[in-house]
């Protein structure tokens, strides 16, 4: 009898195995009322962002534009950027030259990597913008000891995530960490869909969440990789606006 009572439990708890593994835990999420968005956009396309701006202002969007090749861009493109910046949105890091952390790191040492791509980065970019605060991985590529390091000098460390599960089961959602990861809304990933967009914003605003979204390039049709049209984003804003719900950037979370 306390054979098949100890098979009863073992099997149980096989089954609880097996059916949590791999899901986010809801309790261990950050709770934020009604839930909120980061959108985060990267690289240095500083006239589509401006575009995506003008159209998207009606909503009071805030975004958070990670910045990579500071010291290519033109005179144009330093004020574009200040004035993203005067219209509350967020100017944050993305490297000097855009180098993959961990492929630097193979032959270099963490301490090179923020002499050559980090340290340059942030004293350039705090000559033209507000004290940069947040840092989004190049590639996502990062690991504990490069993020331990690059905590010294940043609050908030973004990387991403990119997979087609499930809402319950995705890690783009703020837990209170101050490492977060972002889903990718560009639409020639693999694992993007419009109706996984729709999921995770309902899921987000159903369980008062903050979800973490990171793009490239804006454009009104997708032409190319590594775009994202702009009736996406209006979408997102859309369900934003509609949802009482709020556009948070990197730094807000690197208060929270
Ligand atoms: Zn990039």
């Amino acid at each position: 009898m306390q054979t098949i009572m100890y098979k009863f439990l073992f099997s149980i708890s096989i089954v609880f195995v097996i059916t949590f593994a791999g899901c986010n835990n809801k309790a261990d999420l950050y709770k934020y009322e009604n839930g909120g968005v980061v959108i985060t956009f990267d690289d240095h396309y500083v006239q589509k962002w401006l575009m995506a701006d003008s159209a998207l202002q009606k909503y009071n969007w805030k975004a958070s534009f990670c910045l990579t090749l500071h010291n290519r861009l033109t005179d144009d493109q330093i004020q574009g950027l200040k004035y993203l910046e005067l219209q509350g949105h967020e100017i944050a890091g993305h490297g000097l030259q855009h180098l993959n952390a961990i492929e630097y790191i193979k032959t270099n040492s963490i301490d090179n990597y923020l002499q050559s791509e980090v340290d340059p980065m942030i004293e350039l970019m705090n000559k033209s913008f507000h004290n940069v605060t947040s840092f989004a991985y190049p590639n996502g590529s990062r690991n504990k000891d490069l993020d331990n390091k690059l905590f010294t000098r940043f609050k908030i460390l973004r990387s991403t995530t990119n997979n087609s599960n499930p809402p319950e089961e995705q890690d783009c959602f703020f837990t209170g960490s101050h490492l977060v990861m972002a889903w990718g809304i560009d639409q020639s990933y693999e694992h993007y869909s419009k109706e996984l967009l729709i999921q995770l914003l309902n899921y987000t605003h159903e369980n008062n969440l903050i979800l973490i979204l990171y793009a490239h390039r804006p454009t009104k049709e997708i032409s190319i990789k590594y775009q994202v049209e702009i009736s996406t984003l209006e979408y997102i804003c859309n369900f934003v606006e509609e949802n009482n719900m709020k556009f948070l950037r990197l730094k807000d979370l690197g208060n929270l």
